[in-house]
């Protein structure tokens, strides 16, 4: 049954150009996106956009190998969200999630303890991790859970390649590169990072499907997502940003009033040297990328030639919220098309 996917491989193009409800679209959205603030815009671009064809670049730059089994942490929050899965108060993982393989595992003492995974969410790594096995590239394997799911937009990891998010930190055990969850999650960015780095990304190439989507983009959003970790891993794939730059792009501003809306985004902006502020991290997407930007009401001062900036709400209360942001950032798109 994992393979019904596969074996509709030649859809995966159709869908750009049908909505799921199979009328021809109005739009064509490229979207990049992270987890939770990612996956949370795009729900509201669906509202607001219900004719447009939504393709959606996701970061792979959190993936992690636990227990020998492949955790593609934000690919999977994207198709939870879209498809009804997610659990909405935590805005990561299933919902109705039990977790005793995670407590049998900790019996016999496996390391590590700290990575939350459930048991319905253990499903969908071994499916992955064992198609992976059987040779399918991640896009392919992104393709088949997504049957199963049915999110409504085309998602496409950044790229089939292994290309992952370090963090070199300085802590009581010394001077050293952890993988981006030990620094995320074990630590909770507590420890500052001297570096973040996406290794492997030299080599890496976008996955099928990548550059097209883009070409054929009327419009390209980037979602209130981490700029350093989600959307800035997804822009160091060679291939992507030159293609982005030129289109019309409208980014959402994940900074409000000088500090992240949630997470720890900050620790990761001073670790690249970047203020926290709507205003710093439009200026380190640069007017080269950004055509239209949209910050909250407290941050209607921020200004760069050559971008139009636009003030509003945006906190993303309830899906309706999501949908008032994702309406703004097409009417900005369209004015600037
Ligand atoms: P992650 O991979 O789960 O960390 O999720 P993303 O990278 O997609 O998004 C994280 C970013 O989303 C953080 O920097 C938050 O500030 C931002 N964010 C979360 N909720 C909201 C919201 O309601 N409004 C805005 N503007 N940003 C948000
Ligand atoms: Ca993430």
């Amino acid at each position: 049954m994992i393979f019904r996917g596969l074996l509709g491989g030649h859809r995966a193009r159709a869908d750009v150009l049908r909505t799921t409800s199979g009328r021809l679209v109005t739009m064509r959205i490229v979207s990049l996106a992270g987890g939770i603030g990612g996956a949370r815009f795009l729900r509201g671009l669906q509202v607001a956009e219900p004719e447009a064809g939504i393709t959606v670049i996701g970061n792979t730059g959190d993936d992690i190998t636990l227990f020998g089994l492949r955790v593609c942490p934000d690919l999977d929050t994207v198709m939870y969200t879209l498809g009804g899965g997610i659990d909405e108060d935590q805005g990561w993982g299933r919902a109705k999630e039990s977790h005793t393989v995670k407590e049998e595992l900790a019996a016999y003492g496996v390391q590590p303890q700290w990575f939350g995974l459930g048991d319905r969410d253990f499903a969908t790594h071994i499916v992955r991790t064992q198609m992976l096995g059987a040779g399918f590239p991640l896009s392919q394997v992104t393709e088949a859970l997504c049957d199963r799911w049915q999110p409504g937009v085309r998602l496409l990891p950044m790229t089939d390649d292994r290309a992952e998010t370090h963090v070199v930190i300085n802590d009581a055990d010394g001077r050293r590169a952890v993988h981006f969850q030990e620094w995320w999650v074990r630590l909770r960015a507590s420890v500052p990072a001297e570096e973040i780095a996406l290794v492997g990304a030299a080599d890496a190439a976008p996955a099928p499907g990548v550059l097209d989507a883009i070409r054929e983009a009327d419009l390209v959003i980037l979602p209130p997502s981490n700029p350093v970790v989600s959307i800035g891993t997804i822009l160091q794939i060679p291939g992507i940003r030159e293609a982005l730059s030129e289109k019309t792009v409208v980014g959402v501003s994940p900074i409000v009033g000088g500090a992240p809306v949630r997470g720890m985004a900050d620790a990761c902006l001073t670790a690249i040297g970047v203020e926290t502020s709507a205003q710093g991290v439009l200026e380190h997407y640069g007017a080269g990328l950004i055509d239209g930007w949209l910050v909250a009401e407290e941050d209607a001062a921020t200004r760069l030639d050559g971008v139009e900036v636009a003030a509003r709400p945006l906190i993303m209360h309830d899906v309706a919220a999501a949908a008032d942001i994702a309406r703004a950032a097409v009417a900005l798109g369209r004015e600037l098309a």
